[in-house]
């Protein structure tokens, strides 16, 4: 099997270990058996025979045999666990830097709690394969070995009917070790569903309460509640009865063998000590056999969360380096969008679209909303590639240089701040940590920052994360400001900056937006049209087609969709279309 092989092959580099750890449970197997093995020197010996110098033997053989066995289960644990943990934080930096390879289309295929359930879960279950199955596989197989010698150099015959009474014993151990499996299987499911309804309703309490559903709530939550509590009481009725059950059929068993055996020991063909030794070496096979046959279960699932795993490292990034792309050099000329078509799916949202854009020029898109603003614009920082057509920096295809230099001279500002649960420093800082404290400081003074960072408890040291909600959304887009202006990328993309903010924050972050804007080229989004009034250019999108360029005056003048647009957003704002 495929993954099998994978799996040997990250688990190779831990092979001596692997044999070592196997050594160890050589000798656990070993002891087990060989305890096993002393009782009936130990009976006939001490008890019947009352032999002195066995009573000096037996003990001491037992304390070195328990040390032996001590010390190697030890050994082995630790070994094999250290080997599955080890592979499984392999894979999980390996799956987590595939992940972040990954183009933005892979993420809106893939939803946030799917590939986190990746990284944690299925990684996890696969440490259980690797190190549990692989254990019980080895160990518990030496000690069935031995033990079934033990019982059949004890008394072969009864050996023979012992192998026809244990699977009796063990089929129905397997049916209800099944059941309890599917039961678990369908309780992890419903917690699953329980906790995604308490993540959307305690989230979205706002909503909630809004529309007044928290009868309605309550209802859905009481059901999965339910669904729940019933699953739960009947797994506990299978835990509950497997165990009684199994001892009961054990005791069948020991009492048929017991019947057997005592008979061979009256008749005197047999001694105390063969009949002792052989029974406690057949029910030290229980464990072992028990294990045994639930192994494969968990080497199922480990197997299963492996190629799941796998399917996530083996998906190529949609987005990366051509061979022999080279280093885009400093933005100089401009840029140039020829017959680009663009289709997320199946419909293009982008069509035909050309547009020459020069270095340094203020280039505005307006339109309706899913106008494909957003989408044209992402497709610079190959977010996205063109389905059709091309786009060119100074002449060289954006597809033709290496991805890292042209996100280099780009920096972002988009409606939603980004910003990590980190010092304000190193959000500022984010992309390059080791900027100075002065050019820091100086970038957030441009992005008029400066003064509420200052007022913060801990300065550019307060973690965003525990006054994050406390920065008011234009405090946060600043901050995302200053790092753009830190960053000094000669391409600047604003979509929708200000958007969801009221006219006051507006003010102060337009003000920072100024600053960020001299000298660089930049292409910006904008709802508001009063925003972008000084742009040398507006384009205006409608169904992913331009429909009309120029500057706001020319617009107005043509009195097409520009104007239609604007006259909106006038009777809107101000109560009186423009004249
Ligand atoms: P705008 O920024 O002008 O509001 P967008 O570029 O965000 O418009 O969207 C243009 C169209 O593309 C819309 O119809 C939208 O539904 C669609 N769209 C946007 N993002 C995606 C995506 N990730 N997958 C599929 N369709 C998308
Ligand atoms: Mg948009």
């Amino acid at each position: 099997m495929d993954v099998f092989k994978r799996l040997l092959k990250l688990a190779k580099p831990h092979s001596g270990r692997f044999f070592l750890a196997m050594l160890c449970m050589l000798v656990v197997g070993a002891s087990t058996s060989t305890l096993a093995f002393l009782v009936k020197p130990a009976l006939d010996g001490i008890f019947l025979k009352k032999d002195a110098q066995m009573l000096l033997w037996i003990p001491l053989a037992v304390i070195f045999i328990y040390l032996a066995k001590g010390l190697c289960s030890y050994g082995q644990m630790v070994l094999m666990n250290y080997i599955g943990l080890r592979v499984v934080a392999d894979l999980r930096s390996r799956l987590y830097r595939q992940i972040q390879k990954q183009s933005l289309s892979f993420f809106t295929r893939h939803p946030t709690g799917v590939l986190m359930s990746r990284i944690t879960n299925d990684a996890g279950t696969l440490q259980g394969a690797v190190s549990d199955a692989v254990t019980t596989m080895f160990k518990d197989s030496f000690t069935l070995i031995g033990l079934i010698f033990v019982i059949f150099y004890r008394d072969w015959q009864l050996a023979v009917i012992a192998m026809f009474i244990f699977p009796l014993i063990i089929y129905p151990i397997a049916k209800f070790g099944k059941k309890m499996r599917s039961v678990a299987t369908r309780t992890q499911i419903t917690m699953g569903a329980l906790t995604t309804l308490l993540h959307e309703t305690i989230s979205g309490t706002r909503i909630v309460k809004a529309f007044g559903m928290e009868e309605y709530e309550n209802k859905r939550f009481s059901e999965e509640n339910e669904r729940f509590f019933k699953l739960n009481i009947k797994a506990v009725s299978i835990n509950a009865a497997a165990s009684p059950f199994m001892e009961f059929l054990g005791g069948i068993g020991i009492a048929a063998i017991v019947l057997y055996g005592g008979f061979q020991v009256i008749k005197g063909g047999a001694t105390p000590g063969t009949f002792f030794s052989f029974l406690t070496a057949l029910i030290m096979l229980y464990e072992p056999v028990k294990r045994l046959t639930n192994m494969n279960n968990t080497i199922q699932q480990g197997i299963a969360g492996a190629q799941r795993v796998f399917a996530i490292i083996d998906m190529e990034p949609e987005i990366g380096n051509r061979e022999g792309a080279i280093d885009l050099p400093r933005i100089s000329r401009g840029i140039d969008i020829e017959n680009v078509t663009f289709a997320y799916e199946e419909t293009p949202v982008l069509k035909d679209i050309n547009l020459s854009i020069r270095a340094g020029e203020v280039v505005a898109f307006v339109g309706m909303s899913g106008g494909g603003k957003t989408t044209l614009v992402n497709l610079i920082p190959r977010f996205y590639d063109v389905t059709q057509g091309r786009i060119t920096i100074d002449g060289h295809d954006i597809r033709d240089v290496t991805v890292e230099s042209l996100r280099g001279q780009i920096a972002m500002v988009t409606q939603q701040t980004i910003l990590f649960n980190d010092t304000v420093r190193n959000n500022i800082a984010y992309g390059d940590i080791e900027r100075s404290e002065e050019e820091i400081v100086r970038a957030a003074q441009a992005a008029h920052a400066h003064d509420f960072i200052t007022q913060l408890p801990q300065g550019y040291d307060t973690v965003i994360g525990e006054a994050g909600t406390k920065l008011s959304g234009g405090e946060r887009q600043r901050i995302s400001i200053a790092r753009a202006i830190l960053k000094d990328a000669p391409l600047l993309i604003l979509d929708e900056a200000t958007s969801s903010l009221d006219t006051e924050a507006e003010i102060e972050v337009q003000k920072a937006l100024d600053n960020l804007m001299a000298g660089r080229t930049t292409l910006i989004i904008a709802h508001r049209l009063s925003t972008i009034r000084n742009a040398d250019r507006i384009i205006v999108l409608v169904n992913g087609r331009i429909v009309e360029e120029g500057t706001h005056e020319q617009l107005l003048a043509k009195r097409g969709e520009y104007f239609k647009l604007y006259s909106m957003q006038f009777t809107e704002e101000e109560g009186s279309p423009p004249s």
